[in-house]
Order: structure tokens, then sequence, then C-alpha cells
């Protein structure tokens, strides 16, 4: 039996991603390019929090990784844009039955500070979902000055997403 066709018609999911930060990188948050003197080292523009929302997109109807769907070890999604990642993840939930109810995202940045730019980067993910702004929150931590998030090594995103879809009749 398929339990997405059944019980509750709501799914939740998680998404946890960290990328290291590097000189002589742009620093892309959401979508958004962010002022620093230090990007995030990846294979693809390495937006971390992109990457969290499209596992947790996949994540709610137990359908694998953003590593299954996209493998860095896959020349075509080098220096790719993260937006495509998300939008495939989305096109997924949509054509599986399921809408995008409200995403909560938090960023873990010890530097730059990213609370002038946590509107922007809300509206940018709303507006790649298709999805009214205010479904989407967008909250920044540091890291308190200790471990790889505090000491400005890493940005760590997690990102919780529920779904939900109209009841079959019965
Ligand atoms: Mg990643």
């Amino acid at each position: 039996m398929d339990s997405q066709n059944t019980v509750v018609p709501i799914r939740i999911g998680s998404g946890h991603d960290r990328h290291r930060l590097v000189p002589g990188r742009p620093l892309i948050l959401g979508g958004v390019t962010i002022p620093y003197e230090q990007g995030l080292d990846g294979h693809s523009d390495a937006d971390v929090l992109l990457h969290a929302i499209t596992d947790a997109l996949l994540g709610a109807l137990a359908l694998g990784d953003i590593g299954e769907w996209f493998p860095n070890t896959d020349p075509q999604w080098a220096q790719a844009a993260s937006d495509q990642f998300v939008l495939a993840a989305a096109k997924a939930v949509r054509e599986r039955g399921w809408s995008i109810g409200n995403l909560d995202c938090t960023v873990h940045a010890e530097r730059p500070k990213l609370s002038s730019f946590k509107a922007e980067i809300a509206a940018r993910i709303a507006a790649l979902l298709q999805i009214p702004r205010d479904q989407v929150s967008v909250k920044a931590k540091t890291g308190e000055r200790v471990g790889p998030i505090g000491r400005g090594e890493a940005i760590d995103a997690d990102v919780v997403v529920l779904l939900y879809r109209e009841p079959s009749p019965t």
C-alpha cells in the first residue's frame, strides 16, 4: 500500500547541510549573493541553505537525498546554481500530488551578520518555490564563537518543511 495516499494528508521533512568558508568564492545563501570576504566551498555554488531545502523536500516524501539526485562527482553539477536542485525537488513533490505548506529555515553563521539579508532570502525562496512569502521563515544564529561555526570555518543550514494534500474523497 502506498502510504502517501492514505492516513493524514501531511508530511514533514528536515534538511541539514554544512559547507566550509574559504577565500576566493562568492557567498550565496538562499540564492542571494551576500557581500563577504569568503564564500562557501563545494562542487556546485555551495548554497548551503538551498541544499538543506532540497533535502527537506525530498525527505518529506522519502525520495532520498540531494547526493543521490545530484552526485557531486557528476561534472554537470560543477559550479551549478543550486536553484535547479530546489526546483527539481519541488517538481517531484508536486508531481506526486503534494503542495508545499511552509518552511522554517535556520542559517548558522558567525560572520557575516545576516540580519539585514533575512527578508530578501525568504522572498527569494518563496519566489523559487512559488509560495506566498509568509510561508517561508528564515532565521539566523551565530555559533557563539565556539565550534566550526563559531570560529567562522563553516556555515550550516537547517530546514523543516511541511507538505500537504487535499484528502482523497472517500
Ligand atoms: Mg551541500
